[in-house]
């Protein structure tokens, strides 16, 4: 290693909404935070346009801008934010230990508690047209910009319960939803599946795959593809919603952390506590189920808290 170790209260991995109000509670906690953004500063609302459903602004916020505000209000209260990336990391097995962390293969930190902020990626098809318009009409969170499509035609990729769960909200507010499941059933609960079905809106075609998107700047149009008959038809539709699983970023973390068969960090009960003392996960990195910025930032509030009653309770052991 080419620099000084150095030692820090409160290490916090990541930029997106959990991760600065983690630094936000830390700071004002007198943590005294220090927040690495990784290669992706402010998360994956960086990637949308309009937010709508973050309460407190009535008129909507771009996702960037809202991600700067956070930042700066982390800032605010003496969090220092830091661009890189931690590349590894050693947790302390024991209560009070302390955990070592490389960022950019190259600096060490010893932390005496860690907050991991890490998110999850959505999965995209990959193919050069869902590339190219991405912000253009596709999207992988409908909750996030389905508003935008109210009355219009749209479809959706995917067969799980996200898919499921999607394609019914968006039929609430869209006129059509053209639902594509790449095999000749779903995933998704029985349950679900119900709910799917109950939609007079929700145009489900099994075996079939996107083609390719239609649209120079804007989605305009789908070519799907029987993947039996080899059939293809081209809809008319506006939005183009990819539901085929999300990737939570624990690659790192992996034999260090207790994580669930998809690799989603497992948190104890309603606390963020991991199984190392003194590590805590906030955010989608330990959420399949919410998945939104609020429900991120709450669990990041309750990592800081979690945070900070641990140091007091190894301080309180020391003094004793
Ligand atoms: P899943 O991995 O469960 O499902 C992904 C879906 O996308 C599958 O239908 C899969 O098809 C399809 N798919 C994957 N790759 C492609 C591709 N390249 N092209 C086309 N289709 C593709 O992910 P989900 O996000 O739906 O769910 C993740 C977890 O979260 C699950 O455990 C789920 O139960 C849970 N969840 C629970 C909810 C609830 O209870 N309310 C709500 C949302 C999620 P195939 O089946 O062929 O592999």
């Amino acid at each position: 290693m080419s620099e000084q170790i150095e030692r820090i209260k409160c290490l916090i991995i990541g930029s997106g909404p959990a991760g600065y109000t983690a630094a936000i509670y830390a700071s004002r906690a007198d943590l005294k935070p220090v927040l690495y953004t990784g290669l992706e500063p402010g998360g994956q609302l960086t990637t949308t346009t309009e937010v709508d459903n973050f309460p407190g602004y009535p008129e909507g916020v771009d996702g960037p801008t809202m991600m700067v505000q956070l930042q700066q209000q982390a800032e605010r209260f003496g969090t220092e934010v830091r661009i890189g990336m931690v590349t590894s990391v050693e947790f302390s097995e024991e209560e009070g230990g302390i955990h070592k962390v490389i960022v950019d293969n190259t600096k060490e930190i010893e932390a005496e508690t860690v907050i991991i902020s890490t998110g999850a990626t959505a999965k995209y098809l990959g193919i050069p047209s869902e590339q190219r318009l991405r912000g253009g009409g596709v999207s992988a969170c409908a909750v996030c910009d389905g508003f935008f499509y109210k009355g219009q035609e749209v479809a959706i990729v995917g067969g799980g319960d996200t898919a499921a769960e999607e394609a019914t909200y968006l039929a609430n507010i869209c006129s059509k939803v053209t639902m594509l499941v790449r095999r000749d059933e779903m995933r998704a609960s029985k349950a679900m599946q119900h709910r799917v079905n109950s939609m007079k809106n929700i145009d489900l075609r099994y075996n079939t795959e996107v083609e390719e998107v239609v649209g120079d700047m804007v989605v305009e149009g789908l070519k799907m593809k029987n993947n039996v008959t080899g059939e293809i038809e081209e809809i008319p539709i506006t939005g183009l919603f990819i539901a085929i699983g999300h990737k939570p970023n624990t690659e790192i973390f992996k034999g260090q952390l207790d994580m669930d068969g998809t690799g989603y960090i497992i948190t104890q009960g309603k606390t963020t506590k991991t199984n190392k003392p003194g590590v805590f996960a906030s955010g989608d990195v330990q959420d399949k189920e919410y998945r939104q910025a609020v429900t991120a930032a709450g669990t990041g509030c309750m990592a800081a808290l979690d945070a900070e009653r641990y140091l007091q309770g190894i301080e309180a052991k020391v003094t004793t």
